[in-house]
């Protein structure tokens, strides 16, 4: 049965879908059918800005006043904005989505007027007209009603058990479906908020309540107003909630006052956010400590959100987050506690980072998401020094190489021409490389150096806009060891371009005196087109071994190749990536490879995890064969580190699932156990504490129930999801009766084991639960249903009210990637694509050619591309993520043909 690769796949595109915060993706050309089809169109109005705003009309301060009534299904708002027009105009532009106007008005202070409001383009663009020009300070006015959105976009709502909520989520581009507005990051203002609720339920937004009073039987809440903040950072959020009032974070020798700290949730749910709340001063602290600047607001929320697109969104002062981030009960596992402070880390570095000092425009998100995930590692780090967080993002650096080794690879710092380029701008090259990047340039500098340049670029720029030259300015001029314009060189190096640096390695050593060559490429996989003809001004850090020291060297290799003469005795072995803090693959002789891994226990992990993502790379571009790559393993297998010992499960997935005929899985099966059977002896099947060992319980539970298959351990996993779910006895959930690190893995098995009944078992317990944990565990099982009949059946309720909207990827993922649903999957998909868009939100759109990934060959290769080209005008964000779907296909061809015969050999077929 499929997995890993599956398994991988799914992780990949769940990940592509969730990620680990506010998150969007990748993007598109500069042909971009938005631009296209609306200059066209509307030749008659050809000063329509359908890229930035013009910068001669500039919001100066909002007042929103929204009568928020979720049980409705719209809700009314009044929108006042003062505005400096610079030069004389009787017309101009904003943003407004889908929303009926009633009234507009402007005034100079002198007149007034009515205004004109013309929506006249869908992605939300505004024409505003007045009778006669105006200059100078303005005020306009704007009262107006909309939908509640549908697909958990813009003013959406949200019901359970009886109640209905309403929430927000605006970034990057979705403020204007709730109120008019210069919906761009760069233009931040204060705003004053009312809210008008139901006099029974609760009102949150960015700031502190001012007033709250009851008038003709609606609560009306006034917030106190807000620092300069861009549309994309306002949240509200209205409902019968529980709200959590957790003890204020006490002051610090940062912070001189209290910071009120509060938890909501659904109702019923609130006692379940005592975990995430104790966690928070930990974070709050240690962030406040890095940056040496308290934190920003007068308050902080943190909202659980019962359907929600994202992972978390940072909005100030008032985070949200999906559920299963944020409530906890007894059986929440390590990891996702872990998962929880990794976000929460993440989200909270934003508050400095995105919402105190904002990207200009949106080819600088980079600077908000790449930031946030490196300092969330780091601040966890301060926080919990023995946990390992920085290692976390060393594996997303590696992790994200694959993305980055296509030719359709974004940069990190991308030109946004178009909607579709900001849609696209979310991906994990601006997470998890420009983390990696960060990191790189942190230890290239030296991270006193670093932060300081951190905190100069904070204070220089606090509560208004920065761009990537003002960072990247003042990394160089705190640098003590380097030149500013050689650290500007190097970092612009790895912004302004695309692609992955593999730099070969080779030394020299005669009389004592030690040469190193370096030459570096791009570096790409097998089947690939690109051209690997491209340099950069790399960091590269050496650890060069002796009988029992070592030593560490920084070289910057600027040149395609590079000799440096060194002063350091020849060493005995060479790591080319001192402790995997270099973003690049590195490539040796087979000599220095031999000696470097015999000497495998002198590297530290980081160094054992950047060893094997360069041999990853090495049998993904042709370089190596499995035999090699198999011998290696067990040497893998055998470290105490989960991440080193279960790495080689990634290739060994990919034989099974993209190679193996029906007739070698079974050898495969066989060779896989003898692998990791022993292994997981150091774990058993019950319960662990420790993050590190659950991790590696639940990979190898998952690859010797699904992969490898063993009898005794699929019974055992059967017996497990059995008593879990009361099949069979009193269909009743016993969250006790199994080990929540792997009842996961435990309900897909006996959803194999036990057929149609028990996937109807495990709907009505889902359908019956409000716990987003319990749920998914069920959903994803559900979703891995093989039989062809119950099949059909279970993906309708991609279409079910029964399934959140932020729940339907657990359905569709696994029945697209598993080779028995594939392809009646991708026929359902075709006719049904509509129905599945609507409950997405449409900046997300372009990610369902992601669906294609599923395929490894040519002739459905061909078919993905003709459905979505036909599409392809109508999918935000779509041209690039269907080009890398397509490239992702053309790669796994030429990799499983490359290998096959190998792994013929292998099996002794
Ligand atoms: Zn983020």
């Amino acid at each position: 049965m499929p997995v890993t690769i599956t398994r991988f796949l799914q992780a990949v595109l769940i990940s592509v879908f969730i990620l680990s915060a506010c998150q969007k993706d990748a993007e598109a050309p500069p042909e971009s059918p938005t631009i296209d089809s609306a200059s066209k169109t509307d030749t008659a109005q050809l000063d329509i800005p359908m890229g930035q705003l013009p910068s001669d009309v500039t919001p100066l301060a909002y007042q929103l006043e929204l009568t928020i009534i979720p049980e409705l299904e719209e809700f009314s708002g009044k929108t006042t904005i003062d505005l400096d027009i610079s030069e004389s105009r009787d017309h101009f532009y904003l943003h407004g989505k889908d929303i009926e106007v009633s009234k507009v008005q402007l005034s100079d202070g002198v007149r007034t007027f009515s205004g004109e409001y013309e929506q006249v383009d869908p992605s939300g663009i505004v024409k505003i007209s007045s009778p006669e020009p105006l200059q100078g300070k303005v005020q306009l006015v704007i009262e107006y009603s909309a939908p509640f959105n549908q697909a958990l976009d813009g003013l959406y709502k949200v019901s359970e058990s009886g109640n209905d909520y309403a929430f927000t989520q605006f970034e990057a581009i979705s403020a204007r479906l709730a109120f008019p507005g210069f919906d761009e990051p760069g233009f931040k203002t204060p705003f004053d908020i009312t809210l008008v609720v139901p006099e029974n339920q609760v009102a949150i937004s960015n700031t502190p309540e001012l007033s709250s009073e009851i008038i003709d039987g609606m609560k009306v809440v006034q917030f106190a107003p807000t620092e300069p903040l861009p549309t994309y950072l306002i949240a509200f959020a209205v409902g019968d909630f529980d709200v959590v009032e957790a003890p204020d974070l006490p002051p610090t020798d940062i912070r001189d006052h209290p910071l009120p700290l509060r938890g909501i949730a659904a109702k019923g749910k609130g006692e379940q956010l005592a975990y995430a709340l104790e966690g928070t001063n930990a974070i709050v602290t240690a962030l406040e400590n890095y940056f040496g600047t308290p934190y920003p607001w007068a308050k902080l929320d943190i909202l659980a959100v019962p359907d929600f697109s994202a992972g978390a969104m940072e909005n100030a002062g008032a985070i949200t987050y999906r559920e299963a981030l944020l409530l906890f009960d007894d059986t929440a596992t390590p990891e996702r506690k872990r998962r929880y402070k990794m976000v929460h880390a993440h989200e909270l570095a934003h508050q400095w980072f995105g919402d105190l000092v904002t990207p200009a425009w949106w080819n600088d998100i980079w600077l908000n998401e790449s930031f946030a995930t490196w300092m969330a590692h780091v601040s966890m780090d301060m926080a919990e020094p023995e946990a390992n967080f920085r290692r976390d993002l060393l594996s997303r650096g590696l992790a994200v190489m694959t993305d980055d080794s296509l030719v359709s690879a974004r940069q990190i710092r991308q030109p946004i021409l178009s909607n579709n380029d900001i849609a696209t701008a979310f991906d994990g090259i601006t997470y998890s490389k420009g983390g990696a990047v960060l990191s790189m340039f942190e230890n290239f500098l030296g991270p006193d150096d670093f932060r300081q340049g951190v905190r100069n670029y904070m204070d220089e720029f606090q509560n208004r806009t920065a761009n990537a030259d003002d960072f990247i300015r003042h990394l160089g001029a705190a640098s003590t060891g380097q030149p500013g314009d050689v650290v500007i060189a190097a970092f612009n190096s790895f912004l302004e371009q695309p692609g992955l640096p593999l730099v070969e390695i080779a030394s020299r050593c005669d009389d004592e005196n030690l040469s190193i060559h370096l030459k570096q490429s791009r570096y790409f996989p097998l089947g690939s087109s690109g051209d690997r003809n491209q340099q950069w001004h790399i960091p590269v850090c050496l650890r060069l071994g002796y009988a029992d020291e070592d030593t560490t060297t920084c070289l910057l290799l600027t040149e395609k190749e590079q000799t440096f003469e060194l002063p350091q005795a020849c060493p005995e072995w060479i790591m080319p990536n001192a402790d995997g803090a270099g973003y690049y693959r590195f490539s040796m002789n087979q000599q220095d490879w031999t000696t470097l891994l015999a000497n495998c226990d002198r590297q530290n992990t980081n160094e054992v995890m950047a060893m094997l993502g360069s041999i990853n790379g090495a049998f993904n571009s042709g370089d190596l064969d499995i035999a090699t790559l198999m011998s290696i393993a067990p040497q893998m297998i055998a470290s105490p580190d989960w991440q080193v010992a279960t790495a080689p499960t990634e290739q060994m997935n990919f034989m099974y699932e993209r190679m193996a005929s029906e007739g070698q899985k079974q050898a495969l099966e066989l060779r896989f156990a003898e692998y990791y059977s022993a292994k997981l002896d150091d774990t058993g099947l019950d319960s662990i504490n420790d993050r590190d060992k659950a991790q590696l319980q639940t990979t190898l539970v998952d690859f010797l129930a699904k992969t490898a298959k063993q009898p005794e351990l699929r019974a055992e996993l059967v017996k497990m999801a059995k008593a879990w779910s009361g099949y069979g006895t009193d269909n009743q959930l016993h969250p006790d009766a199994a080990n929540p690190i792997i009842v996961g893995t435990a309900l897909v098995v006996a959803v194999d084991e036990l057929g149609p009944d028990f996937v109807d078992h495990l709907y009505q317990l889902a359908v019956g639960s409000t716990d987003a944990v319990v749920r998914g565990w069920l959903l994803d099982a559900i979703g891995n249903t093989k039989d062809p009949v119950k099949a059909a059946e279970i993906r309708e309720l991609v279409f079910s009210p029964g399934l959140r909207d932020n729940e339907i990827y657990s359905i569709l993922f696994p029945q697209v990637l598993m080779p028995e649903t594939r392809d009646a999957t991708w026929l359902w998909f075709q006719q049904n694509m509509d129905r599945i868009l609507s409950r997405i939100p449409e900046e997300r759109w372009g990610r369902m050619t992601l669906v294609g990934a599923a395929f490894c060959n040519t002739e459905k290769r061909d078919e993905v591309q003709a459905f979505f080209a036909r599409h392809i005008d109508s999918l935000t964000g779509g041209p690039r993520n269907l080009a890398q779907t397509l490239e992702g296909i053309d790669l796994c061809v030429a990799k499983a043909g490359q290998h096959k015969t190998e792994m013929d050999t292998w099996l002794g077929l």
